[in-house]
């Protein structure tokens, strides 16, 4: 059920200059914004009940951080992806994917609103300064139709674009417990450099692997050796939530949630420092 109340877009609690001794060891500047609690879940509490309503309200919370979404129609579904692009100075791309789809069975705030309504809170955390890769936020559909939306992104990229892409990085049923990374299918350098964030800013980090559980939009790209990880929060104790009455807003813990984002906004300002990049200083036009 949506909640109406709405909670100012714009309000930016502070600029963050943080000094981050990430997995190199090295003491980096890393900038980013932190976003207030409120904001991060206002958003959360704004799910609409249908996944058309959902696809209009993340280009909605898109469009109030300052970016002009485009909407990719997806063969076979009803709804589009919903893509936002933050330029960098090069054409290589860190993507940020969720889906905003969601089964009948309960309300799909773990599964996956709690995913992506994070994406315009990150897109705004990560705007404002310079970056070296481009950043893609896409709000995937059908992801519980089996990753339609995700598969027919990546595959209608051409071989160049997805050679480009350097990073996905896919947030999956956040906010049950405190941040989770699903280690068997992650690139072992995008968890190290997870792990080196979440030590330094001292928010709670662990592995688990959800394999027998499901699957989810990062085994897209993976399936065309794009490095992937999947960031979740899902134990054996709590995927019985998953598509069922249980994953409602109340399974939500709101420090724990709030924790994952801070830690995500952090890590993709890291790993736009610590990646390589094609091409730095030449800003292209097109990247999808
Ligand atoms: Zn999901």
């Amino acid at each position: 059920m949506p909640i109406r109340h709405r909670l100012p877009r714009f309000f930016i609690s502070s600029c963050v200059f943080c000094i981050l001794s990430c997995a190199t060891g090295a003491s980096t500047r890393t900038q980013y914004f932190v976003l207030d609690k409120e904001v991060i879940l206002g958003r959360l509490q704004e799910a609409p009940r249908k996944d058309t309503d959902r696809e209009v309200e993340l280009g909605k919370m898109f469009r109030a951080v300052g970016c002009q979404p485009t909407e990719q129609p997806v063969k076979g579904l009803r709804q589009p992806n919903v893509i936002c692009i933050l330029r960098g100075t090069s054409d290589s791309v860190i993507l940020v994917g969720a889906h905003f789809d969601h089964v009948n069975e309960g309300d799909g705030i773990i599964d996956d609103w709690s995913g992506v309504s994070l994406l315009p809170s990150l897109y705004q955390s990560l705007g404002g300064t310079s970056r070296a890769h481009t950043l893609v936020f896409v709000g995937f559909g059908g992801e519980e139709q089996g990753m339609v939306g995700s598969e027919f992104y990546v595959k209608r990229l051409t071989p160049e674009q997805r050679k480009n892409i350097v990073a996905m990085v896919n947030l999956e049923c956040l906010g049950v417990t405190p941040t989770k990374v699903w280690v068997s299918h992650s690139e072992p350098l995008l968890m190290n450099i997870l792990w080196g964030v979440a030590q330094s800013l001292q928010l709670p980090l662990s592995g688990v692997n959800v394999e027998k559980v499901g699957t989810t939009d990062s085994e897209s790209f993976a399936h065309y050796k794009i490095p992937r990880i999947t960031i979740h929060s899902i134990t054996q104790e709590t995927w019985p939530l998953l598509h069922s009455k249980g994953d409602n807003i109340k399974a939500i813990q709101d420090n724990l949630y709030y924790d994952s984002y801070k830690l995500i906004a952090a890590y993709l300002a890291v790993l736009d420092q610590q990646l390589a990049t094609s091409n730095p200083g030449q800003p292209k036009p097109e990247v999808k």
